[in-house]
């Protein structure tokens, strides 16, 4: 058997390779480093992929959330409203730019931001809702378009684990991750399901006011060359980067089918074990891309399988083990614990098994049948 690794970029690679050795060596001959060719021509597919007007890249996922919220126009003291359960991204530059992070609760079953907790969150302060896709699920974007829409807010959705994944409206419409807010930003971490080989990253809107204030702000607050009209950012993808994400692109539904492929077996296997809940998918499956495939384990045995797990070889992830509201930097005189209950549930629960395109029959039955070894079954 393979070695199990939590994700496989190696593998991933060498069935690519000489695609992007290509590409790499065209920027390097071209010597287009920054905002070459490659960077322009990757911006248009990726709008064409998810049917959304403009595609901002930039250099990161979390300056794609901090530029979304400069481009918006948010000021120090507007409330923006979030998960406690996610990654630290997402409040950080809330607080960075001075704006008042409202963390609330989430489902126990999607792990998303739950609707009703927002709608106890909204102050007359209240500017905009994050809501993070998490581990891949789209969240609930009817009922937050709803409140966003009735409370005259904006939506940016964090959509840096669920590109390619699909949400189904109550209407019957169908919209990618990202294409639904009024911005959306992603991140191409290596491990995200669409990762160049550094860091890079993007931001996605259908409003063509927004989508040119950003495009100025991502490159120093110029609309014309030397004119700085807006206090900017240095925030680029590289053209190595866009070269990457060019060759990947093609292939992102087949990678997120290998995801999916990969989760129902796992599913398959552990759903009968009692103390283990699998992943729950909202409708049909394509609505979730499987960034992690998390389950979660009851009876406070969560531990023990992880130390079960690290004996037997196998990688696992716990995402995430603090809640947010009760992370030093982002502590505050008004979060009560009665607030999060379902959060502070999730973070002694959840564990990530091994999730990544390359993961074969005989790794998966590996894992699927040392969990149920640990739990005698
Ligand atoms: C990875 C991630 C980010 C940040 O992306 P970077 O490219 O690492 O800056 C933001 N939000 C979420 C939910 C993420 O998973």
């Amino acid at each position: 058997m393979k070695k199990i690794q939590m994700v496989d970029l190696k593998g991933q690679y060498e069935k690519i390779k000489d695609t992007v050795n290509s590409a790499f060596s065209e920027v390097l001959d071209t010597t287009a480093f920054i905002n070459g060719p490659e960077v322009q021509q990757f911006q248009k597919e990726l709008e064409n992929y998810l049917d959304v007007k403009h595609v901002i890249p930039c250099a990161n996922g979390t300056d794609a959330l901090q530029i979304a919220m400069m481009g918006l126009g948010l000021k120090p003291g507007d409330e923006v409203i979030t998960a406690d359960f996610t990654f630290a991204a997402t409040v950080e530059v809330i607080a960075l730019l001075q704006l008042t992070p409202v963390l609330v609760d989430v489902e126990p079953d999607t792990f998303n931001i739950d609707p009703e907790a927002i709608k106890r969150a909204i102050t007359p302060k209240t500017k905009a809702i994050v809501p993070v896709h998490l581990f891949g699920q789209t969240a609930n974007m009817d009922a937050i378009m709803e409140i966003a829409n009735e409370h005259d807010l904006f939506v940016i959705e964090d959509n840096a684990q669920a590109i390619g994944s699909n949400y189904h409206f109550k209407d019957g419409t169908t919209k990618k991750a990202g294409a639904i807010g009024h911005a959306a930003s992603t991140s191409f971490f290596p491990s995200k399901n669409l990762g160049c080989y550094g860091d890079g990253g993007a931001i996605f809107t259908n409003d063509d006011d927004l989508a040119h204030t950003i495009r100025g702000i991502v490159n120093h607050g110029m609309y014309e060359r030397y004119h700085h009209d807006v206090v900017g950012v240095n925030s680029r993808l590289d053209s190595l980067q866009a070269a990457v994400l060019r060759a990947k692109l093609p292939h992102l539904d087949t990678y997120n089918e290998a995801r999916q492929n990969a989760a129902r077996k796992y599913s398959e296997a552990l759903k009968d074990v009692e103390e283990i809940t699998v992943p729950y998918t909202e409708s049909t499956e394509d609505t979730h891309v499987y960034h992690q495939y998390t389950i979660k384990i009851a009876n406070g045995k969560r531990d023990a399988l992880a130390k079960y797990l690290s004996e037997k070889g196998i990688p696992f992830g716990i995402y995430y083990p603090i809640p947010l509201h009760n992370q030093k930097a982002y502590k505050d005189g008004r979060y009560e614990e009665e607030d999060f209950p379902v959060t502070n549930q999730l973070v002694k629960e959840v564990i990530s098994l091994p999730m990544h395109t390359e993961l074969d029959e005989e790794q998966i039955s590996y894992i699927t049948g040392s969990i149920k070894e640990f739990f005698n079954q």
